[in-house]
């Protein structure tokens, strides 16, 4: 890439980013790295979904004098970042094996003919024989690689064809590479760094904090109805993810919530291919979409409004979670992260380790994150600084933005849960350390049943000391035992719980125990308020973002592309709030470039007068 004066790059990159995307700043990195890569050198960027990865190479291309080759892995993802530069004007295209053989001469037409700016491509692609020879003819000024950690081992979706990315440094020694992903941890980064021959010197991390998520876990006890709750409470009509473990619970939860009045589609590797990509597109082009998935479902989904991620079973790592929850809010409006959390998720977190294969330091890496995950949950602490530490972030002060966690919210009742938690574990010892959780608790809390009285436990020291908790109470004892790796749930028989050596000091008197209390809400409290559909907006407002928000839907449904494509929620938020009258108003709306002033600015103009000036209420 050509370089000129540092102040004039900077000045046109800006120049850009007002004009086409119609932005009126450049984020916190997206600047530094931008104008690294105008100098002609690498970046690997690491920033959280949503942080605004696109940009750092969208903006480049549109400078540079040639083609920007940009590596993705998914061909929806790629039409998807097609289809929106297309919208603000820029000419863009992808070459995939998807497209009709007259497609993609019409591709090579335009990039014989020099006219276009961006080439999306998968690897599969850029790897076939010939294929880099070809690019020779179209001068290439900077590859994107997306997605990066496809190339490492330790990322959770590599991909062999990633690993030979290399090859592309070698074809072309003078044209930076710029890498991007939101994984974030130190091995993958090495992989990366090795794998596209750069040094640490290129890299760059952006703050993983995602402040306008708000991060909420609930104890496990109806789950499908706390979900429901949580969604008619605070998400009625919105768009929104929900990650389930198997493919049989996508299913049911999908067609439960169904029932219950949710637009809600499955989503899972075990569909056909068909109709997966049909759900995925009703959740990108319509409003109010809920996806049920398994975490197959997700890279690459840029929609930008998605108002809540939940889960009804525990994530894989901090990581996973991050990852996952960061597909809420990429728009930087209030979101949620919702996770339900039990004891099947503690049983399945053991499960997973004792099944893996892995080689030892690979197992000591997944427990650690398997315990920060049962931390995360268990923690009265801020939820929103846990997920950083993971990432070697320092501390924030969560109720200094507003509280963004649920603890940060309303501090959890924590007491002292020493004698608690040694009747808990004597009773587990007394009975045999064979037994099921639910027996023990029967135990504890006298119950004489049958397999109770079958045993003779009804006879033992053990038997009904623990009156003073319901049946919750213990469970989540039993929780937080196990979160802290006190017991362990034998994985091969048929889940009894045995304390281990972690316990002996409790048990001692030596150790003390902190408990924190759950807040179980069987019901959604009926009486409360249904919140307003988006923070910030009064009826008014709310009311003419609604009409902006339909007329936006029936441009995109003539188009056949997805909403967000004209517009994002936080630009029609920002019409809601300031109604501008006139095209000089309007274009100063952030999110209303050049493109889509001339497109759409009158219709939206309209839609705003008709409204009526607040004046007129
Ligand atoms: P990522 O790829 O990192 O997940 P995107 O590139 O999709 O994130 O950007 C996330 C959102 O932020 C998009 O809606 C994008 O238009 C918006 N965005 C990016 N940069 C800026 C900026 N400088 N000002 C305002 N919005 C921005």
């Amino acid at each position: 890439m050509s370089t000129s004066g540092g102040n004039q790059v900077q000045s046109s990159a800006l120049k850009v980013l007002q004009d086409v995307f119609g932005f009126e700043q450049f984020r916190v990195d997206q600047e530094l790295i931008i104008e690294r890569i105008l100098a002609g050198r690498d970046a690997l960027v690491l920033m959280p979904t949503g942080g605004g990865k696109s940009l750092c190479y969208q903006i480049p291309a549109l400078l540079g004098q040639g083609i920007t080759v940009v590596i993705s892995p998914l061909i929806a993802l790629m039409e998807d970042q097609v289809e929106a530069l297309k919208q603000a004007g820029v000419a863009a295209a992808a070459l995939n094996s998807s497209m009709a053989t007259q497609q993609r001469r019409e591709v090579w037409d335009r990039l014989r003919s020099g006219e276009l700016k961006l080439l999306y491509v998968a690897p599969e692609r850029l790897l076939l024989d010939g294929f880099l020879d070809e690019l020779y003819n179209f001068n290439p000024c900077l590859f994107a690689i997306d997605e990066a950690h496809c190339i490492s081992q330790w990322g959770h979706d590599f991909r062999p064809e990633y690993q030979r990315l290399g090859i592309v440094r070698k074809r072309f020694p003078d044209v930076p590479i710029i890498a991007l992903t939101a994984t974030a941890d130190s091995p993958t980064r090495k992989d990366i760094i090795k794998g596209l021959g750069f040094t640490d010197d290129d890299l760059f991390i952006s703050s993983f904090d995602r402040p306008n998520i708000r991060y909420r876990v609930v104890a496990k006890d109806q789950p499908r109805r706390q979900l429901l709750a949580m969604i008619r409470e605070r998400h009625g009509g919105e768009a929104g993810i929900v990650y389930c473990s198997s493919r049989k619970k996508v299913d049911d939860t999908a067609e439960w919530l169904r029932g219950e009045g949710v637009r809600a589609v499955p989503y899972h590797a075990g569909m056909a291919a068909q109709q997966r990509s049909l759900n995925q597109q009703l959740f990108l082009r319509e409003e109010g979409i809920v996806v049920v998935a398994t975490v197959a479902f997700g890279m690459g989904i840029d929609k930008p409004n998605v108002r809540f991620v939940a889960h009804l079973d525990m994530p894989a790592s901090p990581q996973h979670y991050s990852q996952e929850s960061g597909r809420a809010g990429r728009d930087g409006l209030p979101a949620e992260a919702w996770l339900c959390y039990g004891w099947s998720d503690v049983v399945l977190a053991q499960r997973r380790l004792a099944e893996s294969d892995l080689d030892p330091t690979q197992r000591r890496i997944s427990h650690h994150q398997i315990d920060a995950m049962l931390a995360y949950c268990e923690s009265s602490g801020c939820r929103r600084g846990i997920l950083l530490r993971f990432f070697g972030e320092s501390e924030i002060d969560c109720t200094a933005d507003g509280n963004q966690c649920d603890n940060c919210e309303k501090s959890p009742e924590v007491m002292d849960g020493t004698v608690l938690a040694q009747k808990a574990l004597s009773a587990v010892v007394k009975t045999g350390q064979r037994f099921g959780k639910g027996h023990v608790i029967d135990v504890l809390r006298g119950v004489a049943n049958q397999k109770v009285t079958r045993f003779g436990h009804d006879r033992l020291s053990v038997y009904g000391i623990g009156e003073e908790l319901e049946g919750p109470g213990w469970h989540s004892i039993f929780r937080q035992l196990a979160s802290r790796g006190m017991i362990q749930i034998d994985l091969e028989g048929h889940g009894g719980i045995a304390a281990t050596e972690a316990s002996r000091e409790l048990l001692r008197g030596e150790q003390q125990f902190e408990f924190r209390k759950d807040a179980i809400t069987r019901k959604a409290s009926k009486s409360r308020k249904r919140k307003k559909k988006l923070e910030g907006l009064d009826a008014v407002q709310s009311s003419l973002f609604e009409q902006l928000r339909q007329h936006r839907l029936e441009i995109s449904r003539q188009l056949e592309v997805p909403p967000y494509t004209i517009f994002h929620d936080s630009t029609l938020v920002e019409m809601s709030q300031l109604r501008p009258q006139t095209n000089g108003q309007m274009s100063s709306i952030s999110g209303v470039g050049q493109k889509k002033l001339e497109k759409w600015g009158a219709g939206f103009l309209e839609v705003i007068r008709s409204h009526g000036s607040p004046s007129d209420r």
